[in-house]
Parts: C-alpha cells; sequence; structure tokens
C-alpha cells in the first residue's frame, strides 16, 4: 500500500496554485480543480503588485468616518449601492469594529509576516522553476495631487520604518516628476517603497501551472466543486460538476467564494467579494517606469514588458459578475489626470473580479473547525498575489505537520467560531 497521500485543492487562482505547488513539494499527490480555467477569478486581470508596501489593513481609526461622505459622490473609487444584502451589512458592522488602533496593527503584523515571507519564496520560486512573468524590481510610488495627503502620510511611512523596517522615499513637488517623467506637472509629491516589485499575473499563473505539472500535480479545469460531504468531523468527499472524488486532505482555495461551503467549514467566513476592475493595453508611448497609485483616487497602473494595465476602484455590488462601464471611465478618468500621455482607445481586455475580502485585513489560514482534513486557504482581500506563496507554503505546513515557517494564528480560522 502506498504511503503517498492525496490531496484535492479546490480553486486555480494563485492562492489555490501555490498551495498545490507546496503540497507537491512536500510530496503529496496533488489534484487541483477549477471551475473554469486557471485564473479565471480575481488573480487574472489584478495589478501584478508583490507590495511588502501593503502592510496597513483597511480598517484603520477614523476610516468610516473619512470614507462615508464620499459613499455619496458618483465617482468615488468606493461603491456600496443601497441594496438588500443582510450578509454585507453584518460585514460593514463587523469592518467598524475592527477600525482600532489595536486591531489596525494586529492585523498590519500578520499582514507583514506574509508579504515579507512571500517577497523571498516568489524569488526563490522565480528563479527555481524558471518563471518568464515579467518580474521588475522599480519599487512602487505613492502618487499625491494634495500636498495635504502628500504631508499626511508621513506618519504612515514612519510607522511603516518603526514597525516593519519598510522603506518608503518622499520626492516632494517637482522631484517626483523628474523620478518619474511619465507624470504630468504639478503633483504635490509622492512616496517611493523601493522594495516592491511587480509582475504579469496571467504569465505567473502559467508559470504555477507548469511548475504544478511538472512536480507530478494534476490540474483539471472545467471541473466545478459543488458540495464538500461530510461524514463526522472529515469530508468525505466531494460532489464535482464530473462526478464524486474523494482524498486525505481538502484545500478550499475558492477566493471570494469560499463563505458559500460554511455547512463542511463548520463556521461562517466573514469574506464579501470587493469587485475591482482593470484595462489593459499596448505599452504607452511615453510608459512610465515604475508603478504607481494615485492616492486621491485610489487607482493603480502597472507599466509591463508587454503591455500597460490601468486597474482598481473597490465595488460592493454581492457576487455580481457584470462590467460596469462607468466604474471604467473612472480609471481612463484618474489616468487622465495624472499622465502626460492620454490612453489609447483601443484596449486588449477589460476586466473585473472579486477581490476576497476578509473583514480584518487577515486571510483565512487553516483547518476547518468542522472538519480536520479540510484547509481553508482564502480571504486574501487586496494583497493576494503578493501573500500567494507564503499562504500556500503555510498550507502545505499545516498539512503535513510540520512547523510553519510564521507563525499561522493570526490566521486561523477559530477567530470565527
Ligand atoms: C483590480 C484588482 C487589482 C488587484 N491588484 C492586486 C495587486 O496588485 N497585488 C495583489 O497582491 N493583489 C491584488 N489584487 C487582489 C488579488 O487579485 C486577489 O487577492 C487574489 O487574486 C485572490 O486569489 P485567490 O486565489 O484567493 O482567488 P481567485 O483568483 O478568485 O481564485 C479562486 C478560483 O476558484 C475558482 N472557483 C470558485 N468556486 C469554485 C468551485 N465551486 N469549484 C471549482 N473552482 C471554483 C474560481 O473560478 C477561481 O479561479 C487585486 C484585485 C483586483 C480586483
Amino acid at each position: 500500500m502506498s504511503d503517498v497521500r492525496s490531496a484535492i485543492v479546490i480553486g486555480g487562482g494563485l492562492v489555490g496554485c501555490s498551495s498545490a505547488y507546496y503540497l507537491c513539494r512536500a510530496g503529496w499527490k496533488v489534484t487541483l480543480l477549477e471551475r473554469q480555467r486557471i485564473g479565471s477569478g480575481a488573480s487574472h486581470g489584478n495589478c501584478g503588485y508583490v507590495c511588502p508596501s501593503h502592510a496597513m489593513p483597511l480598517s484603520a481609526p477614523g476610516v468610516v468616518a473619512y470614507t462615508l461622505p464620499s459613499l455619496f459622490k458618483r465617482d468615488a473609487p468606493l461603491s456600496i449601492p443601497a441594496r438588500f444584502d443582510p450578509g454585507l451589512w453584518k460585514w460593514l458592522l463587523q469592518f467598524t469594529r475592527q477600525c482600532s488602533t489595536d486591531r489596525m496593527m494586529h492585523a498590519a503584523t500578520g499582514r507583514n509576516a506574509l508579504l515579507a515571507s512571500s517577497m523571498s519564496l516568489y524569488r526563490e520560486f522565480v528563479d527555481e522553476e524558471s518563471i518568464e512573468c515579467e518580474w521588475t524590481d522599480r519599487g512602487l510610488l505613492l502618487v499625491y495631487k494634495s500636498a495635504n495627503d502628500f504631508d499626511g502620510y508621513k506618519e504612515t511611512a514612519e510607522l511603516l520604518k518603526r514597525e516593519f523596517e519598510i522603506e518608503a522615499v518622499a520626492y516632494p513637488g517637482k522631484a517626483v516628476k523628474d523620478l518619474e517623467p511619465s507624470l504630468k506637472s504639478g503633483m504635490a509629491g509622492g512616496w517611493h517603497f523601493p522594495a516592491d516589485a511587480h509582475v504579469r499575473p496571467d504569465k505567473l499563473l502559467a508559470g504555477f501551472k507548469r511548475a504544478i505539472e511538472q512536480r507530478g500535480g494534476e490540474i483539471r479545469e472545467d471541473v466545478e466543486v459543488r458540495t464538500l460531504l461530510r461524514d463526522g468531523n472529515q469530508v468525505a468527499s466531494v460532489a464535482t460538476s464530473q462526478g464524486s472524488l474523494a482524498a486525505d486532505l481538502l484545500v478550499l482555495a475558492t477566493g471570494a467564494e469560499a463563505p458559500q461551503f460554511a455547512d463542511a467549514i463548520g463556521c461562517r467566513l466573514p469574506i464579501q467579494p470587493g469587485k475591482g476592475y482593470s484595462l489593459t493595453m499596448q505599452p504607452l508611448q511615453k510608459q512610465p517606469k515604475i508603478p504607481m497609485i494615485f492616492e486621491e483616487h485610489h487607482v493603480a497602473v502597472t507599466p509591463l514588458d508587454s503591455g500597460f494595465r490601468v486597474g482598481s476602484t473597490m465595488e460592493f455590488t454581492g457576487y455580481d459578475r457584470s462590467i460596469n462601464p462607468k466604474r471604467l471611465a473612472l480609471l481612463r478618468k484618474s489616468a487622465a489626470e495624472h499622465l502626460e500621455e492620454p490612453l489609447p482607445e483601443a484596449v486588449d481586455e477589460e476586466w473585473a473580479g472579486w477581490r476576497p475580502m476578509s473583514v480584518d485585513g487577515l486571510p483565512c489560514i487553516g483547518q476547518a473547525p468542522g472538519a480536520s482534513n479540510l484547509i481553508v486557504a482564502a480571504g486574501n482581500g487586496m494583497i493576494g498575489l503578493a501573500t500567494a506563496p507564503a499562504t500556500g507554503k503555510l498550507v502545505a505546513e499545516i498539512a503535513s505537520e510540520h512547523t510553519p515557517h510564521i507563525d499561522a494564528t493570526p490566521y486561523s480560522l477559530t477567530r470565527f467560531v
């Protein structure tokens, strides 16, 4: 009898792929099931930032009072249309409770550990597996039009340095245009995080797919998991669109859709889909050198070797896949206000995806309270690309009962029981 243990990973986004990859490395016989194609969810068209700079969560003291008035503006980056959705209302209420200094710093510490570990794991992965994903080390630049907002960021920059040794360099006034000549004149300034990097997400996913298969994993696309069938405190089998399957271990990595398996998990995951958009086009004539976030609009741009991407906005509209042209227009408007060169009319792809937004800014990684052979890896929010490797490695360590390479407690599902 073989003593190789089998694992089914559900979901072929970056978190599922990374989990499958590290499980293969740990000696598991892995089958990854994906409803559509690898990278059909949020992992495909995101901005590609590998960003240790993003340690701070959204939940911060004062954020609700600051954000509320903007909800009534038509062109605000955050949109929460009024509709009957008790799950979302509960999530929003729980979110407001996270907005204390203590909760914010707890989340920041957990996020920083995942981000820092993922940065080194990515470097190893890209090098060892020869991954062609347009990896670029040029940092990330936060750009401000308002001098007040630019000066106001100093406090966060100092906190990041003090608590997590994350370096940010200030480029006031004209200095920011000297650093990034593609910007229009007249910006108030920018903060540059030199240690951040960026990639082309679809190429990264293709790299994961190849690496999993080379390490003996099986990838099955067009297989939808419908139910996890429990027997006692175990998931005995998985009912799919292609029949029933069983394995020693199940990993649930279905991103924003993970809460639908609450019965098998044994608790409700407070994760909401936060819809974001992107436009991908051919490189600009005056292509920026550095990825940038236009802070007042929360719009991000990514210069790729093979193109140019503008992304962002956050819509809480439930599990709605439609692409709202007004949100795409906001991306164009913001680019027009910041970049010298207008965006071309022709785009290669208009895209929307659901960020899996956990209520406390920390992902949910760990054994399910209701099933001892089920591990959940979901809720990586706005930093799922930047935290995927450490998430996947933790999954493999928990599954193999190895000492985790970082403290896994902050991500445990026991916080929801
Ligand atoms: C506009 C935008 C920009 C972003 N920019 C960045 C960035 O620069 N850096 C960063 O770190 N993060 C970024 N993010 C966030 C990042 O994209 C997500 O956190 C990440 O992709 C989540 O990965 P995931 O694998 O958990 O989920 P997903 O990528 O959504 O993968 C889940 C997969 O599960 C599959 N699935 C679901 N249900 C089933 C089922 N029942 N059976 C089988 N398969 C199923 C889906 O088809 C999907 O492929 C951005 C997000 C958006 C929207």
